[in-house]
């Protein structure tokens, strides 16, 4: 030991034993309050940001919400889109990939696959059933991503309780050996959107958004919705019925 350390240790020696840890402690008690009150100072601040984020995010949907409800027009078209009831859970079955749809819409679905497959055509199931909830998901959140006002929007999905797909009647589709063209419109250069050209209404799908359709939605070879059933029929005949009225009113 050295002379310096011997000496310290004595003058420790002298000082009572109270005294000598007394201000220790209180130093080390003092950071640990100001470490307490400080993580709970950040803790409260962190939840009352989350809280009033939330609100504001639900606040902001509710309002979006009405102003969008505000657009619907007489003939109950929502920027293009017509009303749809979501599928029971009762007549929904889940098809491929966990994917669901209704089971009338899979039925055909599989014939007709299969008969695409004989003419050597791999149809892809993209997306089928979605609920309103889901529905409300894509449509907002996608809307904030890309920056785009609601109206830009409905060109490219439906604003919720307005989507086909919430009837389980609704199909997209791909092409297995060309991946890339999957919700796009080159996909109807693809061997698949000529085969289902060809071969869908056998099967009573119907391309729902045609090139420059009567509704403004934009051009959607992949998406296809089933027509095969009398409750099918009523689901879409609003829609039909304005395709109707148009023509006549072309063929005039
Ligand atoms: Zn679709």
């Amino acid at each position: 030991m050295s002379r310096a350390e011997r000496s310290k240790a004595n003058n420790n020696g002298e000082i009572p034993l109270a005294r000598r840890f007394k201000p220790v402690r209180g130093a080390f008690s003092a950071r640990f309050k100001y470490l307490f009150f400080g993580s709970l100072f950040l803790t409260l601040i962190s939840l009352f940001i989350t809280i009033t984020s939330n609100s504001f995010e639900r606040f902001s949907i509710a309002a979006r919400q009405k102003h969008l409800n505000s657009l619907i027009s007489s003939d109950g078209l929502l920027l293009g889109h017509f009303p749809y009831p979501e599928a029971s859970s009762g007549e929904l079955v889940v098809a491929y990939a966990g994917l669901k749809l209704h089971r009338d819409t899979f039925i055909a679905l599989r014939d007709m696959r299969a008969a695409a497959a004989y003419d050597g055509v791999s149809l892809v199931l993209l997306s089928g059933y979605r609920s309103i909830d889901l529905q409300e998901e894509i449509f907002y959140k996608n809307k904030s991503l890309r920056n785009q006002i609601a109206i830009e929007r409905a060109k490219v999905s439906a604003p919720p309780g307005y989507s086909e797909h919430s009837t389980g009647y609704a199909i997209d589709l791909g092409d297995a050996t060309m991946r890339e063209t999957d919700f796009e419109e080159s996909f109807e250069g693809t061997p698949a959107f000529k085969w289902l050209n060809r071969n869908a209404a056998k099967f009573h799908f119907v391309l729902s958004f045609p090139k420059d359709n009567s509704q403004g939605v934009s051009y959607e070879p992949w998406h296809w919705r089933y027509e095969g059933t009398v409750d099918a029929l009523r689901k879409f005949e609003p829609a039909n019925k304005r395709l109707r009225q148009e023509r006549n009113s072309k063929s005039k």
